[in-house]
């Protein structure tokens, strides 16, 4: 498979280019400050309407990039953002409405909203990994928000990148929606700029220098990060449903999906019907034979990404590790079998790292406590799931243990209700988005409280403190 590379600018054009378009969105979004939900409606349907126009272009685009499949990419690409879009404009005026907020007793006479004004202008970072509907879906959020935005889509997908540049600029104009193609250093040049909020999706490890360079201007961050996401199976579940609903979350784009189940804790004595299960659901999505056949199955995105995942799987072999099914690989056409492996623990890198590749180890616990202390060792997981069929189990967990989201009986699927909210936590992200969550995310709240005009309650506690006052500031507290 080759490759696309899209070269680094030179580095004095590229910080010329930057100031210019920052500027002019910068003062854009002045104007873009007051605009109407139904303005802003109308420039989601044509965004829709885009979208739905290069339908074909975008399968091709990502089929280029890694091998997805166009029905990978509809699934997992496209129609999440057509969601976005349609949840958003039937919702928004009700979003942007001033929000009333109850006045307390000692607040008597005043009023309180809060307000949804746009924060400005924001800055997209976007990752490879679902590189249509990373770095759009944010970008739903940011019209509907009312800001401007400048998106850096990742250089390891260069097709999709190049498209959604095309696509942008037939719809926006620069000084709205500009796109900056490139690397890390382009990125740079990016964040040296006093942004009004950074949106940024990728690894914990690139969060960090995000979040550092955004406190130099001490500018808001939602950051959607990754980890190593369990799937918990206990031996109430119904494991041939458990490992279907398992291997298609991790299978799914070749394991490179942020909430992908990393490692699988199964109860010890179901261990050998769930593997059992689990080579049955491998068959039944990429066939009898070789999954490298398969036109379902996507490849590793680049060389580095297949050495680093190659690396994990020797690393755990070479100190123990049993592989179950799969371990195959060929370098040339980035692919590497759908694996599971048991037998790992804390001496292998596959345990501590986030694998984000078609590794799946299993490790068996006797007890749910067990289970949960395993968890509990590493950085909080941007999912977590569980398949249990007893509710007790089931709250045990979510009450033990702390994740992003999770998902009962299911993988991947809590990320499909736009009114749920979607983000991580500490490790594995900070602030949320999705529907409402997102048009938060790129909105200031404002605080606004009006007071009558004359006599008020508040002008009966200023000084000089005489004894009458002290009374009614006496009975004020009773109020509190
Ligand atoms: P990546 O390598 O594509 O990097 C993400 C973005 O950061 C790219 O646009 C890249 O150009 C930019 N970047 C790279 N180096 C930079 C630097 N030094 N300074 C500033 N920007 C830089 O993607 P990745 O980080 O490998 O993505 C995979 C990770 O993302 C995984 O950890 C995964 O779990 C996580 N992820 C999270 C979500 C989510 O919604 N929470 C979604 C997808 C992926």
């Amino acid at each position: 498979m080759t490759q696309t590379i899209i070269a680094s600018p030179d580095i004095s054009s590229l910080e010329k280019e930057v100031d210019q378009i920052f500027e002019a969105q910068k003062k854009y979004s002045q104007d873009l400050k007051n605009t109407s939900a139904q303005e802003r409606i109308t420039k989601l349907r044509i965004l829709k309407k885009t979208i739905l126009s290069y339908r074909e272009d975008i399968h091709q685009a990502v089929y280029a990039d890694f091998k997805k499949s166009s029905a990978e990419a509809d699934l997992g690409e496209i129609f999440g953002v057509l969601t976005s879009i349609s949840h958003t404009i039937k919702h928004l005026r009700r979003w942007m409405r001033p929000k009333r907020i109850p006045t307390p007793l000692n607040m008597l006479g005043t009023s309180s909203q809060v307000y949804f004004e746009p924060k400005g202008l924001s800055l997209i970072i976007s990752p490879w990994n679902y590189p249509f509907q990373l770095a759009i879906d944010p970008l739903v959020y940011a019209i509907a928000a009312g800001c401007t935005t400048i998106l850096k889509p990742s250089e390891l997908t260069p097709n999709t990148s190049a498209l959604m540049k095309k696509m942008l600029l037939e719809i926006f104009p620069e000084n709205e929606v500009a796109v900056f193609e490139g690397d890390a250093q382009v990125a740079q040049a990016l964040l040296k700029r006093p942004f009004d909020h950074i949106f940024f999706t990728g690894s914990p490890q690139l969060g960090k220098i995000i979040m550092e360079a955004a406190s130099k201007h001490l500018t808001s961050v939602t950051l959607e990060l990754g980890g190593k996401s369990p799937a918990i199976v206990d031996e109430s579940a119904n494991l041939k449903d458990a490992a279907q609903k398992i291997i298609w979350g991790k299978y799914m784009n070749c394991g490179q999906t942020c909430i992908a189940p990393d490692y699988v804790m199964v109860q010890e004595s179901v261990k050998d019907d769930l593997v059992m299960e689990m080579k049955t659901a491998l068959r039944q999505l990429y066939g009898e034979n070789n999954p490298q056949n398969s036109p379902d199955y996507t490849r590793i995105v680049n060389q580095r990404h297949f050495k680093r995942i190659k690396n994990l799987l020797d690393d755990a072999l070479a100190k123990g590790a049993e592989i179950l099914e799969g371990g195959q690989s060929d370098e040339e056409d980035r692919y590497i079998a759908p694996t599971l492996l048991t037998g790992v623990n804390h001496d292998m890198a596959i345990t501590e790292e986030e694998i984000f590749g078609p590794l799946l180890p299993i490790i068996p616990f006797k007890s749910l406590q067990e289970a949960t202390t395993y968890i509990n060792t590493k950085p909080k997981p941007l999912a977590l799931y569980t398949f249990s069929r007893k509710k007790n189990n089931q709250e045990y967990i979510i009450r033990n243990t702390s994740a992003g989201g999770t998902a009962i009986n299911e993988t991947l699927a809590h990320i499909s209700n736009p009114d749920l909210p979607f983000g991580g936590v500490n490790h594995s992200g900070i602030g949320k988005t999705h529907g409402y969550y997102g048009f938060v995310a790129f909105s200031n709240e404002r605080a606004v409280l009006r007071q009558r005009i004359g006599w008020t309650t508040l002008k009966m506690l200023y000084p000089p403190y005489t004894d009458k006052k002290k009374k009614t500031i006496d009975t004020f507290s009773k109020f509190i």
